[in-house]
C-alpha cells in the first residue's frame, strides 16, 4: 500500500470516529456486541456504527415492523434495525454459525430486544424456504449480509419474500472496487459483481448503490425498492 492511501485509509477512519461521536456516542449495548465479537474471534465483519444508524433511520423511514436479516454474526446490525421496528415488531435474523448464533442472541438480549429478534441458525437458503412455508412474509426491509457467493440467491428471495414497497439493502457491494475486475477469483468481488448485475437487470426493482467510506475502508450499498 503507499503511503499516500495509507493516509487516507488514516484520515477517513479519523472522520469516520468524529462522526460516531457525533451521531451515535456511546452505547454501552452496542459497543458490548462488538467486545463479544472481538473476544471470541469472530471477524470484524460489523457494519460501522454510522452504517447501523443509517440502517436504523432506513427502518424508520420505512416504517417497518417486520424485517428480515441474511447475515446476523455478533447481532451488531441486528440491534440496530431491532430498535426501529417497535415494539410489537419482528425482526428475524439468519446465521450460520452456531456460535455466531448463541453470541447475537446474548448480546441482543443485554440490548433488551430478545422479544423482537427471532435468530435462526443454519443455512439461509435452507432457511428461506421455511419462512416462505410458515408465512412471515412480507417483510418491510430485507438486509442482506451473509456469504456473497449467494447474494444473487438471496436478492431473488427478498424479492419472492417482498410486497411493493419493500426495501432491500445489500451490504458489502463494492468490495474495494474489486467488482470492476471482471476476472477477480475473490469469491467476495464476484458476489458483490453479480449482485450489482442482477439488481441492474432485474426490472422488478428500482435500485441506487452508495459507495461508502468508514474505519474499514471502501464498500457500498445497494438500496432497492420493490416496485
Ligand atoms: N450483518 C452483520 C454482519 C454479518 S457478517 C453486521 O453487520 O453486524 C456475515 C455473517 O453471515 C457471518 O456471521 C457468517 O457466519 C454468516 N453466514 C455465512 N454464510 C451463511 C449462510 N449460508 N447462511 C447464513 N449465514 C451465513
Ligand atoms: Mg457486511
Amino acid at each position: 500500500m503507499s503511503s499516500e492511501l495509507a493516509e487516507v485509509l488514516t484520515a477517513i477512519a479519523n472522520v469516520d470516529g468524529f462522526l460516531k461521536d457525533l451521531y451515535v456516542g456511546d452505547d454501552e449495548d452496542l459497543q458490548s456486541a462488538l467486545d463479544r465479537i472481538d473476544e471470541n474471534g469472530f471477524l470484524p465483519a460489523s457494519v460501522s456504527a454510522t452504517q447501523g444508524k443509517f440502517l436504523h433511520l432506513l427502518a424508520k423511514l420505512a416504517n417497518a415492523r417486520n424485517i428480515l436479516e441474511i447475515g446476523t454474526l455478533g447481532g451488531y446490525s441486528t440491534i440496530w434495525m431491532a430498535r426501529a421496528v417497535g415494539p410489537n415488531g419482528r425482526v428475524i435474523t439468519l446465521e450460520y454459525e452456531p456460535k455466531h448464533a448463541e453470541i447475537a442472541e446474548s448480546s441482543i438480549a443485554q440490548a433488551g430486544l430478545a422479544d423482537i429478534v427471532d435468530v435462526r441458525t443454519g443455512a439461509a437458503m435452507d432457511l428461506l424456504p421455511q419462512i416462505k412455508e410458515e408465512g412471515s412474509a412480507p417483510f418491510d426491509l430485507v438486509f442482506i449480509d451473509a456469504d456473497k457467493e449467494n447474494n444473487v440467491n438471496y436478492i431473488s428471495w427478498a424479492v419472492e419474500l417482498s410486497r411493493p414497497g419493500t426495501v432491500i439493502v445489500v451490504d458489502n457491494i463494492i468490495w474495494n472496487g474489486t467488482v470492476l475486475d471482471e476476472g477477480s477469483t475473490d469469491a467476495n468481488a464476484i458476489g458483490a459483481r453479480a449482485a450489482l448485475l442482477a439488481l441492474s437487470a432485474d426490472d422488478r426493482l428500482e435500485t441506487t448503490v452508495l459507495q461508502t467510506v468508514c474505519n474499514k475502508g471502501w464498500d457500498g450499498f445497494a438500496l432497492a425498492v420493490v416496485k
